[in-house]
């Protein structure tokens, strides 16, 4: 009986899992994909409980005891700004575990494993270890614990290459000499340099881009994993890992108009442009308050929302919404323009405001909405910078030229709440806060908007009660 039951749990995680990344592909059925995920999830730790090998249940009950009250704590006190250092850590724990399962496996072994089982087990530690570390130093620069721009030295693509490649011909020598556990340990050890030397140079702003591929790996280890300890559900879902990442991974380097191999080798962001070196200090811009806004806003019939990181660091959703919602009782058309990789992570913006509850069909992708901004009265500009910097278009010693950018300059009036004339991530000035039609207001985006919101609602009532 108890091994249908588990084959049964695991098919039925193995669906609920494709089901769930099916349903994380729109923001619509996002919210249901990961319950589809957590479900099938849970099948799967039923279904490997179910296994016989199991003749101990108290350092199991321990772990899950342990691991639940982590991982809740980390849901609940990290903040959504740091979501993908959440990820790059995660990774390596689940690299970590991947790779100590092999370890054990190899151990208990003792050398006398056949050829498939020792590819799958050097396949799972090779790329476990490097894994780890190259999490762990994602989450390092993206935490500011270490140098988030890249370092770089002479000879380096060469040189973790050759490591790569070296560790690559130990790897092949096990297969066909399982027993050297020598060579088998010194694997592990240049795996775990690969990561640190792989991430090096790979600067803050292309981190993302590096931990979905770190995500891509650890999939991959755990897909061997399975099949070195012969269970299935670990294949199925570390190959919809390894595969997701992936394809993940080269998205977003398209989204950001680079090439993989750039991303990866081409150390970019090492030099940071000054904003304030002379020439930006010439240029003025006018402040403008609040007050401005509420007028320009309630006079305009058009507007397009542009959500960037500032948004999510100054927790500003819930404000912003309630003033589309104002205006478009007021008859405004508002919509929302989400640029594929503002925030800081793929969907960021789509996953902050479903927390407002912003309306789906308020969101419209870059390509939707790009040619609506020359009829469109305001372009409302919250907490973005380089998503909307004309610099990707005109200024090719730019990190950020070529990445297509959202049309926000050509609406009739820009308004852009921000801090300071600080750049985004890219390092670059911003022509467009200089512009004659552009109304900065600065401030920290969430009482920025929640005064506007006051006022707005001032005004609402005066009106009512003079009607
Ligand atoms: P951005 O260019 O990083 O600009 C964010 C702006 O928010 C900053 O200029 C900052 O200006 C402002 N800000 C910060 N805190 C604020 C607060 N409390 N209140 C108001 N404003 C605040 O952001 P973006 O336009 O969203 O562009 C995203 C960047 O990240 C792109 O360069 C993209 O390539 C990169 N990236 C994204 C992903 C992804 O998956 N989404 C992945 C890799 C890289 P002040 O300091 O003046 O306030």
């Amino acid at each position: 009986m108890t091994p249908y039951l588990l084959d049964l749990c695991y098919l039925v995680a193995a669906i609920l899992f494709v089901i769930g990344l099916k349903a994380l592909s729109s923001p619509e059925s996002a919210r249901r994909g990961m319950f589809y995920a957590e479900i099938g999830m849970l099948f799967a730790i039923v279904g490997t409980l179910l296994r016989h090998e199991i003749v101990q249940y108290e350092w199991i009950i321990i772990g899950i005891t342990v691991g639940s009250i982590i991982g809740a704590l980390m849901a609940i006190y990290m903040p959504m700004t740091a979501m993908p250092q959440r990820i790059a850590i995660s990774h390596s724990f689940g690299a970590l575990a991947a790779t100590l399962v092999g370890i054990a496996e190899y151990h208990t072994l003792n050398g006398q494993i056949e050829t498939g089982l020792m590819a799958a087990l050097g396949f799972e530690v090779l790329f476990g270890s490097l894994t780890i570390t190259g999490s762990m130093m994602a989450f390092g620069k993206l935490q500011e614990l270490v140098k988030g721009a890249p370092v770089t030295y002479r000879f380096q693509n060469i040189s973790n290459i050759a490591l790569f490649a070296a560790t690559f011909a130990m790897f092949v020598y096990l297969i066909f000499n399982p027993a050297s556990s020598i060579v088998f340990y010194v694997m592990i050890a240049c795996g775990l340099a690969i990561g640190v030397l792989m991430v090096l140079p790979i600067g803050g702003a292309d981190m993302p881009v590096v931990v979905s591929l770190l995500n891509s790996y650890a999939g991959l280890a755990a897909s061997a994993t399975g099949f070195a300890i012969q269970n299935k559900v670990l294949i199925i879902c570390g190959a919809l890992d390894g595969t997701s990442g992936f394809f993940l991974s080269i998205l977003m380097s398209r989204a950001m108009n680079r090439s993989f191999a750039n991303v990866i080798f081409g150390a970019v962001g090492a030099v940071k442009h000054d904003v304030n070196a002379a020439g930006a200090e010439e240029k003025t811009v006018i402040r403008y308050t609040p007050d401005d806004v509420a007028y320009i806003l309630e006079r305009a019939q058009s507007v397009i929302i542009i959500p960037g990181y500032g948004l999510a660091v100054a927790r500003a959703q819930h404000a912003l919404h309630e003033i589309a919602g104002i205006l478009i009782e007021q008859g405004v058309s508002v919509r929302y323009a989400i640029h594929p990789v503002a925030g800081r992570m793929p969907g960021h913006m789509n996953v902050l405001l479903a927390e407002a509850n912003v309306p789906y069909d308020l969101l419209f992708e870059m390509d939707q909405i790009n040619d609506d901004f020359q009829n469109t009265d305001v372009a409302l500009i919250v907490g973005a910078n380089d998503v909307v910097n004309p610099a990707a278009r005109t200024k090719k010693d730019s990190p950020l030229y070529g990445m297509p950018i959202l049309n926000a300059d050509q609406a009739r009036t820009v308004i852009i709440c921000k801090r300071s004339l600080g750049a985004g991530f890219a390092g670059e000035d911003n022509e467009l806060f200089y512009d004659k039609k552009t109304m900065m207001v600065f401030g920290d985006a969430k009482s920025t908007l929640t005064s506007l919101v006051q006022l707005m609602k001032k005004e609402e009532s005066d009106v009512k009660s003079a009607a």
